[in-house]
């Protein structure tokens, strides 16, 4: 079996704390690696790698440094289809998906190759006479980064491009159900002349994490995942005096209304509430469907569910694939069962299937006639079920959005230009649709939600991504002739 190692100071570094945790191929049910669970004490010492690693690469040049992301780039572009087929076999995705979780992690290594622009400041000559100011940004130093299993490849590029365009030594951990993906990155960044302890890789589970939290020498945070676990890694990072943006979960809405083009907006529907298996921060898990358009939406969404082709990611005909695990295969079946008991409508259920035996296969799911008590809705399910919300009005579609706990993205699919632009001024989350279901910012804007879907203020990549990983410092400057000094008690003024 397959068995998954550190990175550190540019080689593989087998694990030594004795603990291992298994990673399954969640197509074929079949554990196929395990991967190595590190202690507090191997992700000190490999901090203390990244620590000295840091120290050279904030020197090296701009031009360096945008040589390194450009050659970075090309050995990605050109080896998508290695990186998308290891995805594929560890989260399950089909490979066209995970073709297009690496195309949008590329992106924000093509923002990073141009961090001789970006990391540019400001100069004002003559602030005072014979004075001048000016701000420089500059790395924190080894920065972390602690991704979820949903996308191994994309959210780690998210984090690694600006942090180490930026001069930065960075120190992921991606998530133990996953690993792959990162040790594949590292291996090309070496390849793409990196210098070595510039990227490091520590496998773990919540040890590892703690110790993240807690080091001395880690200046900053980066996280993606469930909002409990965002809201720990805020609140226990920050209280070590760390910078940490935190994003969580979500339970995007996709508003409908009356005059919406009916085959768009189910195809819409289908496509990002069933896409990687529902398993997408950015999914849609809720339709709200306003007025007289709910009937034919849900005969029409409903119509399409069974051309939808479930099956093992690497057959090029499957459309979705199985969910990540066994149990939280089990756990999404369970919402069903609940939405059922409290009163949702099951127009399809995904249990009763026609699935691959093995693996953790589960149905595409529609439920109509939810209301926001029941569990499936005010839960974050993560998987393929899609839930229909019925209102009669656009301010209640609205109202619904912005009582919710999580504002990460949602959507309007409408004709109506100004409905479009109402909603875009009223909706309060972080990334707004325009008959767009899935409004993932391209990587010179920022990602990031409102809410329970994010904690802190800086977005990731993107501008936000550069702010994030350096602090700026304002000089003031001058060169007076000699023995023009005198003293003077009296405040600074520039008039
Ligand atoms: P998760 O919160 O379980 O795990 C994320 C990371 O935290 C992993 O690296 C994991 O090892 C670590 N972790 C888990 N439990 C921990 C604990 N108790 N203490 C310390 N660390 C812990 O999330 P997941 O299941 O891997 O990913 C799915 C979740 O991520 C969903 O909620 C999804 O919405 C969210 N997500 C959000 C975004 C976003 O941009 N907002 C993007 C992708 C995924």
């Amino acid at each position: 079996m397959n068995h998954i190692a550190h990175w550190i100071g540019g080689a593989e570094s087998a694990g030594t704390s004795g603990r291992v945790g298994p990673v399954f191929n969640p197509a074929t049910g079949e554990q196929i690696a395990t991967v190595d669970l590190a202690s507090k004490a191997e992700l000190d010492a490999a901090v203390e790698t990244a620590k000295a690693a840091a120290k050279e690469w904030r020197s090296a040049s701009l031009s360096k440094r945008s040589a390194v992301l450009f050659k970075f780039r090309e050995l990605l572009a050109s080896r998508t289809g290695e990186l998308s087929a290891i995805v594929t076999r560890e989260h399950g995705k089909v490979l066209a998906d995970a073709a297009g979780e690496v195309a949008r992690g590329l992106e924000n290594v093509e923002f990073a190759t141009g961090i001789p622009h970006l990391m540019k400041g400001n100069f004002s000559e003559q602030a005072a006479t014979g004075v001048d100011v000016y701000s420089i940004r500059q790395p924190l130093g080894v920065v972390a980064g602690i991704t979820p299993f949903n996308f191994p490849a994309m959210v780690p590029l998210w984090m690694c491009a600006t942090a180490i365009a930026s001069g930065n030594a960075f120190v992921l951990k991606p998530s133990e159900k996953d690993p792959s993906a990162s040790l594949w990155l590292a291996k090309l960044w070496k390849e793409a002349g990196l210098p070595d302890g510039v990227f490091t890789v520590v496998n773990g589970d919540k040890e590892a994490v703690d110790a993240i939290l807690v080091h001395p020498d880690i200046a900053a945070v980066s996280f993606v995942g469930s909002t409990p676990i965002a809201k720990y890694i805020y609140e226990t990072g920050t209280s070590h005096g760390k910078r940490v943006q935190a994003l969580g979960g979500a339970k995007n809405h996709m508003i409908v209304l009356p005059d919406a083009e009916l085959d768009a907006a189910a195809d819409a529907a289908i496509s990002a509430g069933y896409g990687a298996a529902g398993e997408r921060c950015m999914a849609i898990s809720v339709v709200v469907a306003v007025g007289e358009i709910a009937d034919p939406l849900v005969a029409a969404i409903a119509a399409r569910l069974p051309k939808i082709k479930i099956g093992d990611g690497t057959d090029p005909a499957s459309e979705m694939g199985p969910l990540i695990s066994a149990q939280h295969r089990d756990k999404v079946a369970g919402y069903i069962e609940a939405g059922a008991e409290q009163g949702a409508t099951v127009v399809a259920d995904g249990r009763a299937d026609d699935l691959p035996k093995d693996g953790f296969f589960l149905g595409a799911t529609l439920l109509d006639n939810v209301t926001p008590e029941m569990i499936v809705y005010t839960d974050e399910i993560f998987g393929p079920v899609l839930s229909v919300v019925r209102v009669d009005t656009y301010a209640e579609a609205l109202e619904l959005v912005n009582n919710n706990e999580y504002g990460n993205g949602t959507a309007i699919f409408t004709r109506d230009g100004g409905a479009a632009r109402q909603f875009q001024f009223d909706v309060n989350a972080g990334m707004v649709g325009v008959n767009v279901p899935i409004p993932v910012p391209v990587a010179y804007y920022s990602f990031g939600g409102w809410k329970a879907s994010l904690f802190g203020d800086t977005h990731m990549y993107g501008p936000d991504g550069i702010h994030f990983f350096t602090r700026s410092k304002v000089v003031t400057s001058r060169w007076p002739d000699p023995g023009t000094s005198s003293i003077d008690l009296g405040f600074p003024q520039t008039r």
